[in-house]
């Protein structure tokens, strides 16, 4: 199965990504994972993509279609993908249609969540993520005992660079650059939408609500 999984920032993507991954047994690609590993180890695309990341701006479409064009071509992406974090613009979209077209591909589902701005910057100010696993947690969810373990895998320290905690707010989750990214996504990545619903399935998903709620509408519309 193939699957987009668009929405702001905040929204929910990642958590939903992790439950349709498991259940319908496709592999998940995040771009902004990959970019941020790229950052980590330090590589050139991390170098070019870093301080427009930190602004909470769009990377260059020609460099997005490169990465997930690439990545695409992978054995394991042959069994069925959930892109999350791409298409983001118009371009992207269009050029993402023409090389699925020519792959002989389609997009089983798109998926669009989506919730107030209040509520996303107040899940994201919460937000941090491990160094060590990569998973996500809302620190408000702790009270006022605040983690140094990472929960998930235990680690207290980032296993690459010795010294630093494992735990971290990611540079873009500030309110003031949460804002920002609201903006781009409603200016740039709606009419991405539009146009992906032009070629395939799309469905509007209230992501308000427990995970579990979520991850139960996004199962019905995926049937
Ligand atoms: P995310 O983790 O999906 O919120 O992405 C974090 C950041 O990575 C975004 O704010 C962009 O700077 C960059 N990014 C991820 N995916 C894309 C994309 N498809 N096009 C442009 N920039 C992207």
């Amino acid at each position: 199965m193939n699957v987009i999984i668009m929405g702001p920032p905040g929204v929910g993507k990642g958590t939903q990504s992790h439950a349709v991954v498991t259940s319908k047994g496709c592999v998940h690609i995040s771009t902004g994972d990959t970019l941020r590993m790229a950052i980590r180890s330090g590589s050139e695309l991390g170098l070019k993509v870093h301080a427009i990341m930190n602004a909470g701006d769009l990377v260059s479409d020609e460099l997005m279609m490169d990465l997930v064009r690439d990545r695409l071509s992978q054995p394991d992406a042959q069994q069925g993908w959930l892109l999350d974090g791409f298409p983001r613009t118009a371009v992207q979209a269009e050029g993402f249609i023409g090389l699925l077209d020519g792959l002989g591909q389609t997009v089983d589902a798109v998926l669009v969540l989506n919730a107030p701005a209040d509520e996303i910057v107040r899940r994201l100010e919460g937000r941090v993520t491990c160094r060590a696993c990569n998973e996500v947690m809302n620190l408000k969810g702790f009270g006022p005992v605040q983690p140094r373990f990472c929960p998930f895998c235990g680690s207290a320290e980032d296993p690459q660079r010795p010294g630093k905690s494992a735990l971290y707010q990611r540079a873009d989750d500030k309110e003031e650059t949460i804002r920002h990214r609201l903006e781009v996504f409603r200016k740039k990545t709606l009419p991405a939408a539009w146009a992906l619903e032009e070629r395939y399935p799309l469905h509007e998903i209230d992501g308000l609500g427990t995970p579990e709620q979520v991850a139960d509408r996004i199962a019905a519309a995926l049937g």
